[in-house]
């Protein structure tokens, strides 16, 4: 029974991310495959070592100055790695009929430490031979690496070992081909040591065999990723902080939309004339049946022919509940429509349609989302799948288009009307900015005082409109049972730089 090494899945909590399942069946047949292969390249390269050997151990002089120092020192861990190595095939493809599953991480050490041995052997060897074959021939072989006054390495091999000096090429030939041999089986060797070292079949193992390619591409992907996930969303949002500080600095904060002012009738010195048409008109069931054949404008109309009529048709007493009322019963019931200007009801019959220029404001008061800090950086700053640019809808908002508009207002003009409209919208967007209790647009969370975010409601991306107060905080509720009295004019908002202004510029006390 194979032991299941269950530290290699995890440990002190931590685990590592999920692969997908090998098993280990294939990777015994692998490792049997490269057995095979591996026998005839394995013998040939521990020969062919052996036999190199033992020329620089009988020549000493072949590995003295100018020659290379660790020449025989190559040759023998080439050859006590392939030597080990070549009935280590065997024998391991034996014991792999039996042992198998966890006890292939002892074969992957074995053949490890086999194969840094044999890679040793080569790389050195690559210091003192020619890369190739073609190194060797047509009298290469004799002016390889000559140093002034000393014969190549090959041609002194060859007048020691066979007592002619035209045998170097042959020397030559044969060095450089074990070493080709020796190289493939390193390669080899190599596969198999991943083979069996990456051995286990379990998704969350470290030595699952796919993992060693994950993290080759976490190491490359790793950077990229910082930068995008990490460095650019923070610089996205800093420039945001900056854009919309500058914003807030060059905006005008006070808004002039003068407030509408309810008429107060002065009845000390007014008493309504009593005339026929007033008593029939102050019932009010009367009044409302008349109402159902009038459009809400024409009520207007009426209320103005006199003082009379106007204090029975709106009662200033009773203005609550009257309005509603003569509401409901005047244009067509069923219709619910209003105009876009002065808001007063309209129906198919009275309403104008004409072709004007859109209302900027519009839609940043009925669609546009106010958000939290943390939600701009994930669904904007992060960029994230399926992000929406910046909002360009500003391009189609003054495009012409059919508005619902009471007849008074289609008798005035058109770009005064809409300066008008456009001021109230404006007013409306800060109240919305400025409302208490306000939640973010994604996380519903009560939004804090500070930078606000907007996204549009009609595109998706983020609204970078000037209309939205880039910086929203609340005034003080004043507490008088703290002693806070209104008259403390400017200071209110407790801003730091007035404070300061305040110090280094102190106001004269007459
Ligand atoms: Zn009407
Ligand atoms: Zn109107
Ligand atoms: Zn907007
Ligand atoms: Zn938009
Ligand atoms: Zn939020």
């Amino acid at each position: 029974m194979a032991p299941r090494l269950r530290f290699l899945t995890g440990c002190f909590g931590w685990q590592p991310t999920e692969l997908s399942r090998c098993n280990e069946v294939a990777t015994r047949a692998w490792m049997w495959t490269i057995h095979l292969i591996l026998v005839i390249p394995t013998a040939m390269a521990a020969f062919t070592a052996r036999s190199n050997y033992l020329l620089v151990k009988r020549y000493p002089q072949l590995s003295q100055h100018p020659y290379n120092p660790k020449m025989g020192l190559s040759f023998l861990m080439t050859y006590i790695g392939c030597v080990i190595l070549f009935p280590w095939v065997f024998l391991a493809t034996l014991l792999l009929k039996k042992w198998y599953g966890s006890w292939t991480l002892l074969y992957g050490i074995a053949n490890l430490a086999l194969a840094i041995t044999i890679t040793m052997g080569v790389s050195m060897q690559a210091q003192f031979l020619p890369a190739s074959l073609n190194g060797c021939k047509g009298g290469k072989a004799m002016n390889w690496q000559v140093v002034d006054g000393y014969p190549s390495m090959f041609t002194l091999a060859a007048d020691l070992d066979r007592n002619n000096v035209d045998k170097a090429e042959a020397i030559c030939k044969n060095m450089v081909a074990g070493w080709t041999v020796a190289t493939a089986v390193v390669f080899f060797q190599f596969l198999l040591a991943y083979i069996s070292v990456f051995f286990d079949e379990r998704e969350f193992s470290l030595l699952n065999p796919i993992r060693p390619f994950v993290w080759l591409l976490f190491i490359i992907i790793a950077p990229f990723l910082l930068v995008r996930d990490g460095v650019l969303p923070r610089i996205r949002l800093w420039l945001s902080y900056t854009r919309k500080g500058v914003a807030e600095l060059r905006s005008t904060k006070d808004l002039q939309v003068p407030p509408q002012t309810q008429f107060i009738p002065q009845y000390q010195s007014f008493e309504a004339p009593k005339s026929k048409l007033t008593d029939v008109l102050a019932i009010e069931h009367v009044l409302l049946n008349m109402v159902d054949y009038l459009h809400f404008e024409d009520v207007v109309n009426l209320s103005l022919t006199c003082r009379a009529v106007r204090e029975v048709v709106y009662p200033p007493r009773d203005l609550d509940y009257r309005v509603p009322k003569l509401t409901r019963h005047c244009c067509s019931i069923a219709e619910e429509s209003k105009c876009l200007y002065c808001n007063n009801k309209i129906c198919g019959s009275c309403q104008r349609n004409p072709l004007w220029p859109g209302l900027s404001g519009r839609r940043h008061v009925t669609g546009c989302k106010p958000y939290c800090e943390s939600c701009y950086y994930k669904s904007f700053a992060r960029h994230p799948r399926g992000y929406k640019k910046t909002c360009k809808c500003y391009i189609t908002d003054r495009s012409n288009e059919f508005q619902d508009v009471c007849r008074s207002c289609m008798d005035k003009h058109v770009d005064t009307l809409q300066a008008e409209r456009h001021k109230r919208y404006h007013q409306e967007v800060r109240d919305i900015a400025y409302k208490e209790n306000s939640k973010c647009g994604s996380c519903k969370m009560v939004l804090k005082d500070g930078m606000r975010w907007w996204k549009c409601g009609k595109c998706g991306g983020e609204c970078r409109d000037e209309i939205h107060p880039a910086f929203v905080k609340r005034k003080k509720e004043k507490d008088f049972e703290k002693g806070d009295v209104g008259n403390r004019e400017t200071d209110e908002d407790g801003s730091w730089w007035r404070r300061w202004r305040n110090v280094l510029v102190p106001r004269r006390q007459d």
